[in-house]
């Protein structure tokens, strides 16, 4: 009987799309999706009375209510705009590297307009997409040629297939990485058909060992940037130099899957040695592979650069038909590279000017956020504090950066709480959560993204605050 009497203040739906709140959405949406939205509502609420949950007959406006809330967290999209405060440059969840704006502007140039995409435009006959890029690649490497696919795991099994396919490679067993998202060189290499011959231990790979593994049917010498991951202690691993020796030798081509694959020494900026993209191709190696959105600090790509005998092969194999890359990646690729030929690319390029900002700059962003935030009389203990940021992207394991960050410890609700409700807003706000405090490091929050970061904190921090 009570459980009728309840199941009865139910609304119907036609009543609810008569509510003032929802003609918006009804003039701009279809009535179908509308109609769909507030259904789900009403289905809720009557499992919720069926199972107990609810004792109490509705109110009609507390379902309107709901029916609103639904609709406009369907259209809140997605895939969202995030304020980084992670510290973490190359954040792969937050779409790793972030395009300057001159990309940017490229993208918006030939997407909503046609472009000679692959239109010769002097001679007016078919050209060739990755004709946009390989100038500038070459230039910038000392490629002979080069060749851009979809992302570098792509890059590595077109180029594995198109050179050692039924043949095999030899690899050192300290190489043998997972990088994320099930990227195992093992498995690349079987999809790729080529047949992976292991050399050496974990910790310890020589060049005899390179050699005695190489037979009749030794197709490729590969070096893989071991990344997100380190060995340390007792460990040895090939010279580049010395592996192109060997190479040459024997007459089987080298190749290495840089990942990251820096064009620029970050030395001078605290970061440890690694050979960049130039440096491995001027010591001789065939072919280089690496990413378009880690350190190059452009859109997501898979780079090919080498030797010509090799890459010209590669643009003739069936794979890179299904692997190429579209428009909008030439574009923001293009815009990325031109870049790095500009006098001061170190800071047109955000995620070098990111990885490369002197701490004090960092501190000048932290102490404007702070003054905002003490100014503001929030409920909570805060303060500014020296902190240690991230490349991220599977550079640079364990490398860590001095920064500066805003630490909150709220007075009325608890740090999770915090750093959820910031975390749902539109843009988004992530920070780290270290000692039960929110931090917010400054080396990855941009200038005009403070006043942001204060009127969220400020809107969540005082919400709360009975
Ligand atoms: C990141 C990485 C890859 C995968 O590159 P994606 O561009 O993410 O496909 C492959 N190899 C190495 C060594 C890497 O660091």
């Amino acid at each position: 009987m009570a459980l009728e009497k309840l199941l009865r203040s139910i609304p119907k739906v036609d009543e609810i799309l008569k509510a003032p709140e929802l003609q918006d959405h009804l003039n701009r949406y279809q009535r179908e999706i509308i109609t769909r939205k507030v259904r789900e509502v009403l289905d809720e609420l009557r499992s919720e009375i069926v199972s107990g949950q609810r004792q109490k007959p509705l109110e009609f406006q507390e379902v309107v209510n709901l029916a609103q809330r639904k609709i406009e967290s369907f259209f809140l999209p997605p895939y969202r705009r995030v304020v980084n405060g992670t510290g973490v440059v190359l954040h792969t969840n937050l779409g790793r590297a972030l395009l300057a704006p001159e990309a940017v502007e490229a993208l918006r140039k030939v997407s909503g307009s046609y472009g000679n995409l692959e239109l010769d435009l002097k001679t007016g006959k078919r050209g060739s997409r990755y004709d946009h890029v390989v100038e500038y690649l070459c230039e910038l490497t000392g490629a002979e040629d080069a060749l851009v696919v979809n992302n570098n795991a792509s890059a590595v099994i077109l180029a594995l297939s198109s050179m050692a396919s039924g043949k095999e490679v030899i690899v050192s067993r300290g190489q043998l990485v997972e990088i994320g998202g099930a990227f195992r060189i093992p498995e690349i290499m079987e999809r790729s058909g080529a047949i992976l011959k292991e050399v050496g231990t974990t910790n310890k790979t020589r060049l005899d060992d390179y050699r005695a593994a190489i037979n009749d049917n030794t197709g490729l010498l590969l070096g893989v940037h071991t990344s997100n991951y380190r060995i340390i202690g007792f460990t040895q691993s090939v010279e580049i130099a010395d592996l192109v020796q060997l190479g040459r030798d024997k007459g089987i081509p080298v190749m290495w899957d840089l990942g990251s694959g820096s064009l620029v020494d970050l030395t001078p900026y605290g970061l440890p040695n690694e050979p960049t993209v130039q440096e491995v191709l001027a010591a001789g190696v065939d072919v280089v592979t690496f990413s378009g959105d880690k350190l190059l600090g452009g859109p997501q790509a898979g780079i090919i650069a080498g030797k010509k005998e090799f890459i010209s092969r590669m643009k003739k194999h069936p794979l890179t038909r299904a692997i190429r890359i579209d428009k909008m990646t030439v574009a923001a690729l293009q815009a990325t590279l031109m870049l790095y030929f500009e006098r001061d690319f170190l800071t047109k390029i955000p995620v070098l000017r990111m990885l490369t900002e002197p701490p004090e700059k960092i501190k000048k962003r932290a102490q404007k956020l702070y003054r905002k935030l003490i100014r503001a009389k929030l409920p909570a203990e805060i303060s500014l504090d020296k902190g240690k940021s991230e490349v991220g992207g599977g550079a640079f394991p364990g490398t860590y950066l001095s920064s500066y960050v805003i630490k909150i410890n709220p007075h009325h609700l608890s740090v999770e709480k915090l750093a959820k409700a910031v975390r749902e807003e539109n843009p988004a706000l992530l920070g780290r959560i270290e000692d039960d405090k929110f931090i917010i490091d400054l080396r990855t929050v941009q200038e005009e993204e403070i006043d942001y970061c204060q009127k969220l904190l400020e809107k969540h921090l005082v919400g709360d605050r009975k």
